[in-house]
């Protein structure tokens, strides 16, 4: 695979055998400019002459190692993308990733030394899906057609249970959009979303969404079945001012109790806009309403910058849980995101739970809830219904809960 858009790579490491392996390997990448600098203080200064796209830095390095070259960077406010390199065991490269995030750096993750191709080419498609470089390949639909599926109401909820990770008790769904094409069958928001977010159609997306999730709260809870729903706001809606505003009066008029219904902020938007961000969540909260960080584990959102939010709930992404236990690096990052996430006494959601091992494996780390395809893929409103009913038959529950039993958590 070739990455098109790769600039300039700035290799710092003392070994100039692995320099050389990285260098190979970049050359074979695509990456236009490779750079090499054989200690931590060089690598300093080049990146101070120039900044490059991405850095490979090794840890173990005489007089400035790999840390304090990330210490440095952030006290300058100097932000290359970086790759943590080491001979050493994955639990320190973890955990020196761990900490470059924290300190507010874009460290796409770390690597064994000797370097793969295949590995670096792993984390480097997840710059490729940050630059949104991703949505350039993806066959995007046309603009008129998707205002058009807007105003005649095709773009619809599926929703996807939320279950407790111990025994199983259904905790709520997330609300996913669909566009329901009249030829083309359902569309996944990978297609539209973006094209939605460049018109400035975000708030109407989220108000819609939103009159859904209201509506069929309603109808369920008719039924005996009062679930707390959420809904994902893109990061274009935390510049308007107007969106709050709208949500609440959709609220009062729906009767709907604030707390049934969470909004998913994505741990990069609230990256992006800092000061917005804060605001919106501090008057969702204010409202009532449940506040929840989506993704967390892909941003770079630095844990300090989360404890100033008033979120409810985490939702740890599925790149760190789906086949969770054949990442053995990964587990010391699980283990302090949510131990984190339980000393600011929020709610730790798994996405992408895709086997059974992957919900022991959370539940074991004392994650609470899981959402996944092991559970159920995202559904139509009428499916649900049919899903629940047949869960609560297989684990001998009564068919429909009584009221109030599914209770929000966090909030
Ligand atoms: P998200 O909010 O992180 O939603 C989770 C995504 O993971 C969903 O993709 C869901 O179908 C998928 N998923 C759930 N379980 C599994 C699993 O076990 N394995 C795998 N591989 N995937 C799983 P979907 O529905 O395609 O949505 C993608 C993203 O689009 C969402 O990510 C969210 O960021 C955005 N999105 C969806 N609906 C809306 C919306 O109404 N408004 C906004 N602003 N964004 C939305
Ligand atoms: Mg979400
Ligand atoms: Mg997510």
């Amino acid at each position: 695979m070739q990455f098109a858009d790769l600039q300039d790579v700035l290799i710092i490491d003392d070994s100039a055998l692995h320099r050389q392996v990285a260098a190979d390997i970049c050359a074979d990448i695509g990456f236009k400019s490779i750079r090499h600098a054989a200690n931590g203080d060089e690598g300093l200064s080049m990146i101070r002459q120039q900044m490059p796209h991405l850095v490979l830095l090794d840890l173990e390095m005489p007089k400035v190692d790999g840390v304090q070259v990330m210490q440095q960077l952030a006290a300058e406010n100097l932000q290359p993308h970086i790759i943590v390199t080491s001979g050493k065991d994955y639990l320190l490269i973890s955990t020196v990733e761990l900490m470059g995030r924290s300190l507010g750096l874009p460290v796409l993750g770390g690597l064994k030394k000797p370097l793969k191709t295949a590995e670096l080419q792993d984390l480097l498609q997840r710059l490729y899906a940050i630059s949104g470089a991703q949505e350039k390949e993806l066959d995007l639909c046309e603009e008129t057609d998707i205002r058009v599926a807007l105003d005649e109401g095709h773009i619809i909820p599926y929703y996807q249970p939320k279950v407790s990770l111990h025994g199983g008790l259904l905790k709520g769904a997330e609300m996913l959009a669909r566009w329901k094409h009249p030829e083309q069958g359902i569309i996944p928001p990978a297609r539209f979303i973006p094209v939605i977010e460049s018109n400035g159609w975000t708030t109407e997306l989220t108000l819609k969404m939103l009159e859904h999730g209201l509506a069929q709260w309603q109808d369920w809870a008719r039924r005996g079945l009062r679930l707390p729903l959420s809904i994902n706001l893109s990061a274009v809606s935390l510049k308007g001012n107007t969106l709050i505003s709208e949500i609440e009066g959709r609220l009062r008029k729906s009767h709907v109790p604030p707390r049934f219904i969470i909004f998913e902020i994505t741990e990069t938007a609230i990256a992006e806009n800092l000061a917005e961000a804060i605001g919106i969540a501090a008057r969702l909260r204010l409202g009532g309403m449940g506040l929840s960080i989506d993704d967390f584990g892909t941003g770079f959102a630095t844990l300090q910058q989360l404890t100033r939010f008033p979120f409810t709930e985490l939702k740890i992404d599925q790149s760190l849980v789906t086949s969770v236990a054949d990442k053995p690096h990964l587990e010391a990052i699980l283990n302090s995101v949510i131990e984190l996430a339980s000393r600011m006494q929020l709610t730790t959601v798994a996405e992408g739970i895709e086997t059974t091992t992957d919900l022991d494996f959370m539940h074991h780390r004392g994650c609470l809830m899981g959402q996944g395809y092991y559970i159920a893929k995202p559904m139509p409103a009428d499916n649900f219904t049919g899903w629940v009913k047949e869960r609560m038959q297989q684990r001998h529950e009564p068919t429909a809960p009584a009221s109030g039993t599914e209770e929000p958590s966090g909030s």
